[in-house]
Parts: structure tokens; C-alpha cells; sequence
């Protein structure tokens, strides 16, 4: 087994302002100076990335953002690339959040190209996968995994997944409050490694796979005591310091 690490993203969605920011933000860089062989990282709307620089640059947690246009740059009125991304330093970009796959039309198609995009401009792209109560019930969770996965896969290749992130996410997990257990979690995250082990079991060994869906610090650290689940993608529970930090400890003691 390859050594990966482990890493916790905050996923704020379309939340706060500069005040709240700045305050979770200050106790985020207090209490999280602490890490030690985990990572953490903050996905934060595109109008705070300038604050979120830098109130973090220097520290021990990275930032990144909730998407990006597949485009270098051009007639894309509203659209952001992925190196202004990098103007503010940023390291994540999420593709691929199942709240963009519903509401905003990024087919997997488009979430290949957005991929490709970061990666290119040198971020390092958060894949998100995962299934709708309706497809878990139905018996083909892993079919729309494998889909999804596939659709990067055949694009990049295996070793295009070297620099990358995966989280599998659950849809009927997402702001439920309803946590896929550790065991479900972990079935499908090791269906994930197993399907990329067949191209490159390297690849497979050292990818990081995250776990997203109402994770809390009440649910962390038995999640991510899992042998396949490296951490979590945090949607509601990034929103606070104590939460979050809770979670980044608890992945680094896992
Ligand atoms: C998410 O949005 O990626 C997420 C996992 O949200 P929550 O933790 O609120 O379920």
C-alpha cells in the first residue's frame, strides 16, 4: 500500500461575507497551526478568494474554489478560468459538486473539461462522484460512480489522476444530515480505488479519496478510521470554527 495523505476540504457554498469570513477565517488560522501531517484546505466563493489569500497565505491551510470554466479565456461573460484562479493562489478547484450536476447543467461531459482545465493551469481538481437516493435504491450506485469516474478516466488517462483529488459524495448524504455509515462510505470508496487499481494500482494506491455528506466532528473520526477514506469534503460543518477544526484534528489523529 502507497502512503497518501490525508485532507480536509471546506466546501462554504454560496455562504458568507467579508465579517463572518474574516472571523472564521482568524480562528481557522489560530487553532489550525496545530496540523501535522494532514492537510486542510477552505473552497470559498469566487469574490472571497482575495480575502481568503490573504488572511491564510503563509499558513498550513490551503484554499481553493467551488468550480471554474472549462475555457482559458475569451466571450465568457460571467465565467472564471482556472488561472485567475491561480492569481489568488488558490491550490483546489471542485468539478463536478452534485449541486452543479443538477441545478447548472455540468454534465459529466463538461465536468471532464473542467478537470482537464485545472489541471492544466496547475490546480489540482477535486472530482466529486456520487449517487441520488433514487440510483441507491434502484442498485446501481456503483454503476453511476463508475460513470462518472470514467468519463475523467477516458479523458485524462489513469495517470491524469495523479494530481487530483476524488470525494465521493452521496447525493441523499449532501445537507441531509444523513451520513452514509462508515461501512457504505467505505464500499464504495473501495470500489473507487479498485477501479482505477485496474489501469495503475500506483495510482490507485496513492490517490486520495474523500468522503462528503453532513459530516460533523461527532461522525469524523470513525469515517475516516476507514482503510479507503482519506478525509472529507465539508459542506454545512465548514461553516463553523469548531466544527471544522474538530474535523481537521480528527483527520489528522486518523
Ligand atoms: C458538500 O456540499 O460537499 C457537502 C458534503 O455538504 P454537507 O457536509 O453539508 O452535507
Amino acid at each position: 500500500m502507497g502512503m497518501r495523505g490525508k485532507l480536509v476540504a471546506g466546501n462554504w457554498k454560496m455562504h458568507g461575507n467579508l465579517v463572518e469570513n474574516k472571523a472564521l477565517l482568524d480562528a481557522l488560522s489560530a487553532r489550525l497551526s496545530v496540523l501535522e501531517g494532514a492537510s486542510c484546505a477552505v473552497c470559498v466563493p469566487y469574490p472571497y478568494l482575495f480575502q481568503v489569500q490573504s488572511a491564510l497565505q503563509g499558513g498550513k491551510i490551503a484554499w481553493g474554489a467551488q468550480n471554474l470554466s472549462q475555457h482559458e479565456k475569451g466571450a465568457f461573460t460571467g465565467e472564471v478560468s482556472a488561472s485567475m484562479l491561480l492569481d489568488f493562489g488558490c491550490k483546489y478547484a471542485i468539478v463536478g459538486h452534485s449541486e452543479r450536476r443538477a441545478l447548472f447543467g455540468d454534465d459529466d461531459a463538461t465536468v471532464a473539461a473542467k478537470f482537464v482545465a485545472a489541471q492544466k493551469a496547475g490546480l489540482t481538481p477535486i472530482l466529486c462522484v456520487g449517487e441520488t437516493l433514487e440510483e441507491r435504491e434502484g442498485n446501481i450506485t456503483e454503476q453511476v460512480v463508475a460513470r462518472q469516474l470514467d468519463a475523467v478516466m477516458s479523458v485524462v488517462g489513469v495517470d491524469g489522476l495523479k494530481n487530483s483529488v476524488l470525494a465521493y459524495e452521496p447525493v441523499w448524504a449532501i445537507g441531509t444530515g444523513k451520513t452514509a455509515s462508515p461501512e457504505q462510505a467505505q464500499a464504495v470508496h473501495a470500489f473507487i480505488r479498485a477501479r482505477v487499481a485496474v489501469a495503475s494500482a500506483d495510482v490507485a494506491n496513492g490517490l486520495v479519496i474523500q468522503y462528503g455528506g453532513s459530516v460533523k466532528a461527532s461522525n469524523a473520526a470513525h469515517l475516516f478510521s476507514m482503510p479507503d477514506i482519506d478525509g472529507g469534503l465539508i459542506g454545512g460543518a465548514a461553516l463553523s470554527a469548531d466544527e471544522f477544526v474538530a474535523i481537521c484534528l480528527a483527520s489528522q489523529a486518523a
